[in-house]
């Protein structure tokens, strides 16, 4: 049998006999990782293979996706597909295609062939090695043909890479355990929505309720006393046996936005529960209490408040919220006692900072970083805070045919060059993350004929901290002066949201990629620019994050949402070697 001891002991022609499978008709690629060697995991191995194909030429990897056959293509209709190739594409069935399907088939293969120059490439095997269904394909297929060609090209290489990963899992009977349960629990309790189709989880609603309820039974069955609180959130407790140790935290949360993602807040609850399983099942104990919390609500989807769930664990749920109303006109006070929960106790949720050793957050990125990286995790440094602003312009609706270009006050082009200030100025400054976006953009009642004499946009700057955040906020305020002076146009502002980014703590930071490098990955370190509940949870202990590669592009908020069993798995493993390494 193969093992990394022996791939790294073996010599280069050995590894590259060995290892020859994993990439289609291209040996080079292990030729040329064999001088990496020794590799520390299996994990290092893949990403060594990776690094070869990321540092090849242009033609290298062209030929490296060119090697490849097309899915359900002519080489597979005559049988001359490799072994490898020949068990993916009849594990994904597309050996028993319907007349239909196959001639789908057929004509994107033919479409896609000409607008890349290379056939489609996917690994059909999917997030979870189980094999993606006929519609998920031609589904994938589809949206790829939409492509730019340098996007796509990129894509076919990370799809290339996926089979790799799982060619290698085979070849060296390595099993991503934790991660298939993680993934396996995703799709269970993804199952679960209050719409038909697509993934909705909203506040206190019966999926919701059910969806705590399974998550309870999964934490109890890994061995963690668990009860549900007075706002929702479900709380396991691994008891370490010292009865006077502190409490670690970790967890997110399990309530989604409409028709989200199986895994946004979902995969650090179930992460954690696959760790507490494992510890349990190896009848091992930490030196500390380690809480894995399951937050009721953190996208403000039903009552437009966000942070329910986090807010009561810190000791700030206000109870003025409980007179919010859903868009039903229920109130969230009878919605929590219809459900059983008692509203008088939720100010009892809230934990003794004293007694917390901090709050660790594994969460799927919710955008491309790591994956235009080619990294499966990253470490967080800080989770950046949003300025909001609902910006007025008012300028003079006259006639669009009679009124000389020099004569206008329009408000629509004062807009246009707010927005494009915005860009170019958030562009100046990646190293803290800042970002600044125009997401909605008005022109009241306006007309064909009629030059635009209001215009309204709103504005959204973050950066990974409070002053780059401020510096570009201060540059656009005073350039959209600048800009209506000169246009005479007359502007309002205001500021609708004022929150403070939230710096994950140094000395967690530090453990968190210790454990990523004792597992063979570089310990790459990025901002979040979406917020969390670690964002809450800093307000009352030292926090940290590890976020997980989401796939298809880093969508998020989508049901399209996707991570890998092997991802699931390396950031549990990940976790678990924080936890057992916990100074
Ligand atoms: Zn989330």
């Amino acid at each position: 049998m193969t093992s990394l001891k022996r791939l790294n002991t073996c010599d280069a022609e050995t590894f590259t006999e060995i290892l020859h499978g994993l990439y289609e008709h291209s040996p080079w690629i292990p030729q040329r990782a064999a001088a990496q060697r020794p590799f520390r995991t299996i994990d290092e191995l893949k990403l060594g293979l990776q690094k070869v194909v990321t540092d090849a030429n242009n033609d290298e990897q062209l030929g490296l996706i060119r090697a490849h056959p097309e899915l359900a293509g002519k080489a597979a209709v005559a049988g001359e597909l490799t072994p490898e190739s020949t068990g993916e594409q009849a594990k994904a069935g597309l050996n028993l295609c319907t007349k239909e399907e196959f001639s789908a088939l057929q004509e994107l293969n033919g479409a896609y062939n000409s607008k890349f120059g290379f056939p489609f490439i996917l690994a059909v095997k999917g997030g979870d090695g189980k094999g993606l269904s006929r519609q998920a394909i031609i589904a994938a297929f589809r949206r790829r043909l939409r492509n730019q060609a340098g996007d796509e090209q990129r894509e076919a290489l990370r799809q290339i890479h996926r089979i790799a990963e799982m060619r290698l899992n085979a070849l060296l009977s390595y099993v991503p355990h934790m991660g298939r349960d993680i993934i396996e629990w995703a799709e269970e309790i993804g199952a679960m929505s209050e719409d038909e189709q697509g993934l909705t989880c909203t506040y206190m609603t019966q999926t919701h309720r059910r969806t705590a309820n399974q998550l309870a039974k999964w934490m109890r069955e890994a061995g963690m006393h668990a009860h549900i609180d007075a706002v929702g959130n479900v709380v396991g407790r691994y008891l370490s046996t010292d009865p006077q140790a502190r409490t670690l935290l970790t967890g997110s949360h399990y309530d989604t936005v409409r028709n989200g993602g199986k895994y946004d807040g979902r995969q650090g609850i179930l992460t954690a529960i696959a760790v507490v399983k494992h510890l349990h099942e190896t009848g091992e104990t930490l030196p500390f209490h380690l809480e894995v919390i399951g937050f009721a609500e953190e996208e403000g989807v039903r009552f437009k408040s966000t942070f329910l769930g986090s807010s009561a664990v810190i000791g700030q749920f206000d109870p003025k919220l409980l007179d919010l109303r859903d868009r039903d006109g229920q109130l969230l006070r009878d919605v929590l006692t219809d459900a059983d929960h008692d509203v008088n106790a939720i100010a009892d949720i809230a934990r003794d900072p004293a007694d917390l050793l901090g709050f660790v957050e594994v969460h799927i990125e919710q955008g491309p970083v790591l994956l235009e990286r080619g990294l499966p995790v990253g470490v967080v440094t800080s989770i950046a805070g949003s300025k909001r602003y609902l910006v007025e312009l008012k300028g003079v609706a006259s006639h669009a045919g009679t009124t000389p270009m020099p004569m206008r006050k329009d408000a629509a082009a004062a807009a246009a060059e707010i927005i494009l200030f915005v860009e170019q100025r958030c562009a100046l400054d990646q190293d803290s993350a800042l970002v600044g976006t125009v997401g909605q953009l008005q022109v009241p009642n306006g007309s064909t004929n009629v030059i635009p004499g209001a215009c309204t946009l709103s504005l959204d700057i973050r950066a990974a901290n409070n002053a780059a955040r401020d510096a570009a906020v201060d540059d656009i305020l005073a350039h959209i002066e600048k800009v209506c002076e000169k246009r005479h146009i007359t502007v309002s502002i205001e500021q609708t949201v004022a929150a403070d980014c939230a710096p994950c703590a140094p000395r967690l930071m530090e453990q968190l990629a210790a454990a990523v490098e004792r597992n063979g990955i570089p310990a790459f370190q990025l901002a979040s620019g979406a917020g969390h509940d670690a964002m809450l949870m800093s307000r009352v202990t030292d926090v940290a994050m590890l976020f997980t590669r989401c796939g298809n592009g880093g969508i998020s908020h989508n049901p399209l949402e996707t991570m890998t069993d092997d991802d699931a798995d390396l950031s549990a493993r990940i976790l678990l070697s924080f936890l057992r390494n916990y100074t």
